[in-house]
């Protein structure tokens, strides 16, 4: 049956993978994705058939799996954390559109890397919180900056996508430098690594420290709003519950 499943299948292990990413691909002729995401999860699916390619190959990637779909065969186009954010489900859609084919698409949600890191960190994105992404790869610079300056004057919670690369090493600099200007150096910053993989890891840090720590391109970083605080080794950033009957 010709169809696409693009599918969310979360940040790394199977038990935070859906079970609906799961049927998808178990139901699915060939399996097609990136191939860090087919080694984290391939082995996982004995018998399935699955293609990979390199990193920055996503249009190829959904031109084959179109191209499969055409052939009456049902893919699975998989993607880490949530498809939906940052992931393959918009470029999916598009190249589908644009060919006219007609062939379905579905599009599985997954647990995205900030959900994932904010579980291992407390509670911090309890209250209104802005996701970004500061690859500049397809966003100019500027405007990456703009929307943390936006957001760290509109005191939402900040996590931060794609923090650091091998090439990119100074923006996390920038954007710590735009975000003391609304919010106080003793701010709490919650920094994951590899949530929900082999090598997790987390630092709680602080806006002024936070640079002292490892950042690389699998990590998250959040940091919290004016009223976000440190207690007990976690983080929280409070919904303004009145706890003053509840008081230690
Ligand atoms: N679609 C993905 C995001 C892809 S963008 C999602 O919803 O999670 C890639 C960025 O996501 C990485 O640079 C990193 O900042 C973050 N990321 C993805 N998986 C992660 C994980 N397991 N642990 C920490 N960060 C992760």
């Amino acid at each position: 049956m010709s169809k696409i499943a693009v599918t969310g299948i979360g940040p790394g292990s199977m038990a935070d993978m859906t079970p609906r990413a799961k049927a998808a691909i178990e139901d699915a002729d060939i399996i097609i994705g990136y191939s860090t995401y087919i080694g984290l999860i391939g082995k996982h699916f004995p018998g399935k058939e699955f293609l990979s390619s390199g990193m920055t190959r996503e249009i190829e990637r959904c031109e084959l799996a179109l191209q499969m779909a055409l052939e009456g065969k049902s893919v699975a186009l998989i993607s880490s954390g949530d498809c939906g954010i940052y992931g393959m489900a918009g470029i999916m859609l598009e190249v589908v559109n644009r060919s006219g084919s007609g062939i379905p698409v579905e599009i599985i949600p997954g647990i995205t890397a900030a959900s994932a890191a904010a579980a291992i960190l407390g509670a911090p994105i309890m209250h209104d919180f802005a996701v970004i992404s500061l690859s500049d790869l397809m966003t100019p610079l500027e405007l990456i900056y703009k929307r943390v300056e936006c957001a760290a004057e509109g005191d939402f919670v900040i996590c931060l996508y794609n923090p650091k690369s091998k090439k990119r090493t100074d923006y996390i600099d920038k954007v710590r430098n735009i975000v003391l200007k609304y919010r106080k150096a003793e701010t709490p910053v919650g920094i994951v690594r590899n949530a929900g993989r082999e090598k997790e890891a987390y630092d709680i840090a602080t806006l002024s420290n936070m640079l002292d720590f490892e950042i690389d391109m699998f990590t998250v970083v959040v940091i919290g709003n004016s009223k976000t605080y440190m207690d007990n080794g976690r983080i929280i950033t409070p919904r303004g519950y009145d706890l003053k009957e509840y008081v230690r």
